[in-house]
């Protein structure tokens, strides 16, 4: 089975390695973390001292890091200390920009490369039930497929260089807005004497039904397994939903894309966040919909 190079052993990065390990994979892993470096070598990981140290015997290098300033710079140190033939996975969630120098360095080299973001969060990770939105040619693709079918269970061909990143941010777009959207039909029931049951009851089987209802409810009660029937304990932070509504709104600024219902979500998102909740659930954004409403 191929080598794996693992960078970036976080809060999703060190789940995905270690479900590689348990299915049969060889992986050298590092992060720049001590501590996320012992976690990792707890889970079978072989720890190497530095970046380069993952790449140079491996097949296969996936990265999983904070963002498009991370990937490019240890992307840049790595890249030519790897064998040909290598394939470059990049996990991360990061501006499409980012994606395509990233793509563009490595084939500099004649090393293939795909970007590879994921969507289910840290519970998906653990469970190896991510999905993986992919950009990179057929050739590249067909290779890095199993492996990361080893880390999710949908993974998707969406284009060329940067279109796994490019759904990602469109898909996460409708999840800040629809989420918004959701809260404020809740706290106007409220507010008119409608009880979240009957709303749920309604909106679930009607038009307004989405997943930001039906699957995440932002109330507790109709969905007993959201965050709201736990103190809105993340799940998705949004602080981590407020970096992809501002990779949208950059991306849609460079193409002149008019999104304005998106670009709201983000000012909305990011007040949540400087009044203090970045480490909360994304849907917990109802607390400061309702709270604005006793203000107004
Ligand atoms: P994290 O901060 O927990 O992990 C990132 C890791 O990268 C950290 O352990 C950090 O020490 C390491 N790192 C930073 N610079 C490094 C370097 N130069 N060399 C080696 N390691 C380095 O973040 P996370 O929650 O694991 O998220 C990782 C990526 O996945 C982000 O781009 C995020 O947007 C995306 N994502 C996260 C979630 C989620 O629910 N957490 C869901 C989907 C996508």
């Amino acid at each position: 089975m191929a080598t794996i190079g693992f960078i970036g052993l976080g809060n999703m990065g060190a789940p995905m390695a270690a479900n590689l390990v348990k299915s049969g994979g060889h992986v050298l892993g590092f992060d720049v973390v001590p501590a996320s470096r012992e976690a990792a070598e707890r889970d079978g990981v072989q720890v190497v001292a530095n970046a380069r140290g993952t790449v140079e015997n491996a097949d296969i290098v996936v990265s999983m890091l904070p963002g498009g300033e991370h990937v490019l710079s240890v992307w840049n140190d790595v890249v030519p200390h790897a064998r040909q033939g290598t394939l470059f996975i990049d996990c991360s969630t990061i501006d499409v920009a980012s994606a395509r120098k990233a793509h563009a360095l490595a084939a500099g080299r004649g090393i293939a490369t795909l970007d590879a973001p994921v969507s289910g969060g840290v519970g998906g990770a653990k469970a190896a039930t991510l999905t993986f939105m992919v950009g990179g040619s057929a050739e590249a693709f067909a290779r890095g497929k199993p492996v990361l079918e080893r880390m999710g269970k949908r993974v998707v061909h969406c284009g060329d260089a940067g279109n796994g990143q490019t759904a990602k941010i469109c898909n996460n777009m409708i999840l800040g807005a629809s989420m918004i959207a959701v809260s404020e039909a809740f706290v106007l029931g409220e507010k008119l004497g409608l009880s979240h049951q009957a709303l749920f009851d309604v909106a679930s089987a009607s038009s307004g039904q989405c997943w930001s209802l039906t699957s995440y409810c932002p109330v507790p009660g109709p969905v007993p397994t959201s965050p709201a029937n736990n103190g809105y304990k993340a799940g998705f932070t949004a602080a981590l939903m407020l970096k992809d509504l501002k990779l949208a709104r950059e991306a849609a600024e460079s193409v002149k894309a008019a999104t304005a219902i998106g670009a709201h979500a983000a000012e909305i998102y990011e007040r949540f966040a400087n009044e203090g909740h970045s480490g909360a659930d994304f849907s917990a954004i109802i607390n400061l919909v309702r709270e604005q409403s006793k203000r107004g």
